[in-house]
């Protein structure tokens, strides 16, 4: 499936709620969400009631695109999901924040997922010691994160270690001297920051 490539704020304003998919711009008043709540379009403004299954794809489609998978991949990671123990929907969202992208951006070197990936691609990172330029890169417990040395001497990623530290979940361990970061925990439910039905998602593809 074709990845999107028009304009992401659109897709917050289409989920009503803010997706955090630019940085630091989610956080001003500039976001669009802010400033024109209602879904992008001629007809946005007009309200809809949603059916159950209206209500259970508008979910699967918010965390889809607060993470930035397509739905191929998305469907794959609900398999797997199903498969691990404990609960599907809290399972689902870990194996997303477990994504290479999610880990860069959690541990502050990209101001957002969109941007860890575009980084990411372009081999400025390693795993436990290897260059990794997959953004869906599945890590573990224990994984290593860092800076390629090459890039490491990059004022924008001194920059955006300091301007982050103190917002790492506590799943992870950050080294900014080093710009290097560890897994040293599963994800926690709680440290997802926008809100999430995630049962909602279970429903609509165990129909
Ligand atoms: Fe745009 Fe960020 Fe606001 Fe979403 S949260 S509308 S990406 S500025």
């Amino acid at each position: 499936m074709a990845r999107y490539t028009g304009p992401v704020c659109r897709l917050c304003r289409r989920e009503g709620q803010k997706l955090y998919l630019k940085g630091e711009k989610c956080y001003t008043d500039k976001c669009p969400v802010t400033r024109r709540n209602y879904a992008p379009g001629q007809h946005g403004q007009m309200r809809k009631k949603l059916t159950n299954h209206g209500i259970q794809l508008r979910e699967k489609q918010k965390v889809r695109r607060y993470y930035g998978v397509s739905e191929v991949q998305f469907r794959k990671y609900f398999k797997m999901a199903d498969k691990m123990d404990g609960i599907t929907g809290e399972n689902l969202l870990k194996v997303c924040e477990m994504r290479l992208d999610n880990v860069v951006y959690r541990l502050g070197l990209a101001a957002s997922r969109k941007e860890a990936r575009q980084l990411i691609n372009h081999g400025h990172f390693t795993v436990n010691g290897k260059k990794v330029d997959v953004p869906s890169y599945l890590t573990s417990i224990g994984d290593v994160i860092e800076i390629k040395d090459k890039s490491k001497a990059s004022p924008k990623f001194k920059g955006l270690v300091e301007s982050h530290r103190g917002n790492v979940p506590q799943w992870l361990e950050v080294d900014a001297e080093n710009m290097q970061g560890k897994i040293i925990a599963e994800p926690r439910r709680e440290d997802i920051e926008i809100p999430i039905e995630e049962h909602l998602i279970v429903e609509w593809y165990s129909k």
